[in-house]
């Protein structure tokens, strides 16, 4: 009996993106065969990390590039790197503080919850967040007002579904950090298509998931100039021990940025665009709703299909359609955040012709009378 059969798992179709507690992702086989060489073998880890960082750097255009086991470590570990440098003696000391400059800023817009309150994920390296702004307000001037003394970075983030209120010019944020001698630091989770562009911005660190739509195993992508970049990777032996990247991983990052490297965009654009309207227009054959294509706001370089769902008209509103969605076999997932507004959106870039089928053929039984 194929493994997987063996338990009862839920059999899931995902059209809700890169969600971390569906998996996030679907590797292709070229990065499965890669990983699972890597199981069956030993490495100089060491060695593995240099090669990886290597070809993650030659990709992105930086100085210097490291693994760590996920975005939310490689923000711990990088605002630690921001603390200590690369002294053994202030590493060995992490959690603990005193005496060094450990303060960290971060917009009141960015302090986001990805599963857990990113303000944690920077105080578990010892450092104290430092909010500029209140709430969904956050002006470059509330930045430069956080500023004082004591300072070991600033952490911005990119727009995303996460992030509230108007979206601050990064680049401005980064050159108000840098005016004061703050390394500036961007959590850039997942926009791996836009690395270039982040790097743009003259952070010094720009962090991104591998496993987002990298599709690579789980791993955070750290890159940035050498000397801030090799005071992350010292971490290993100190609090990022626990947030080291494994060797799949670490092979299996290497296996996915050839595959991005190799990427036709224009043509992946194309396939995307396709299959999203191709989507819609069998969805607004069903009486109910209206589909349309929905530009992504963060500027990744894909729609998805948005669906109005008229209440009067529809068996099910949109929070009830959701819900049943996904207690059905299989279990639809969909980005159903604005349920209450009655509208659902699509993700469609890892889902097959066949999912989408019976996603429809779903649609159909729960909208129509
Ligand atoms: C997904 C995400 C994270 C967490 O990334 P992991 O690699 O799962 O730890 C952090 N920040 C943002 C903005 C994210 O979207």
């Amino acid at each position: 009996m194929p493994f997987l059969e063996q338990y009862n798992f839920t059999h899931v179709i995902n059209a809700r993106g890169t969600f971390t507690p569906l998996g996030v992702s679907r590797s292709s086989k070229y990065i499965c065969d890669a990983i699972a060489d890597a199981l069956s073998n030993y490495f100089v880890i060491d060695e593995l990390q240099d090669i990886a960082s290597k070809s993650i750097s030659d990709f992105a255009g930086t100085e210097a590039a490291t693994v760590t086991h996920c975005v939310a470590s490689a923000i711990t570990v990088s605002v630690a790197a921001t603390i200590t440098g690369t002294s053994q003696e202030a590493i060995a000391s992490l959690p603990e503080t005193k005496g060094m400059a450990n303060h960290v800023i971060i917009p009141s817009c960015h302090c986001v919850n990805y599963g857990h309150s990113i303000l944690q994920a920077i105080r578990i390296s010892g450092a104290i967040p430092a909010i500029a702004g209140e709430g969904a307000h956050c002006s470059l001037e509330d930045i430069e007002q956080q500023i004082v003394s004591n300072n070991a970075c600033c952490l911005l983030l990119v727009s995303s579904k996460l992030v509230k209120g108007k979206s601050l010019d990064l680049k401005e944020a980064v050159r108000i950090a840098h005016k004061y001698n703050v390394p500036a630091i961007i959590d850039g989770a997942a926009q791996d298509f836009r690395i270039k562009e982040l790097i743009k911005t003259n952070a010094d660190l720009v962090l991104v998931s591998a496993q987002k739509y990298l599709a690579a195993p789980t791993a955070g992508l750290v890159m940035g100039g050498i000397d801030l970049v090799k005071a992350v990777r010292a971490q290993d032996k100190g609090v990022g021990r626990g947030m080291k990247a494994t060797k799949e991983a670490l092979i299996g990052v290497l296996a996915a940025i050839q595959e991005r490297d190799k990427l036709d965009l224009t043509e992946w654009r194309k396939l995307q665009q396709h299959k999203v309207n191709n989507f819609i227009t069998r969805a607004n054959t069903i009486a109910g709703l209206h589909a349309r294509l929905e530009v992504d706001p963060t500027g990744l370089p894909f729609s998805r299909a948005h669906i109005r769902i008229d209440p009067k008209v529809s068996r099910l509103d949109a929070r009830s359609l959701a819900d049943n969605l996904k207690s059905g076999n299989p279990s639809i997932w969909v980005m159903d955040q604005n349920a209450m507004e009655a509208e659902l959106s699509f993700e469609l870039v890892q889902t097959t012709n066949d999912e989408i089928d019976l996603i429809l053929k779903r649609l159909i039984e729960l909208v129509v009378y």
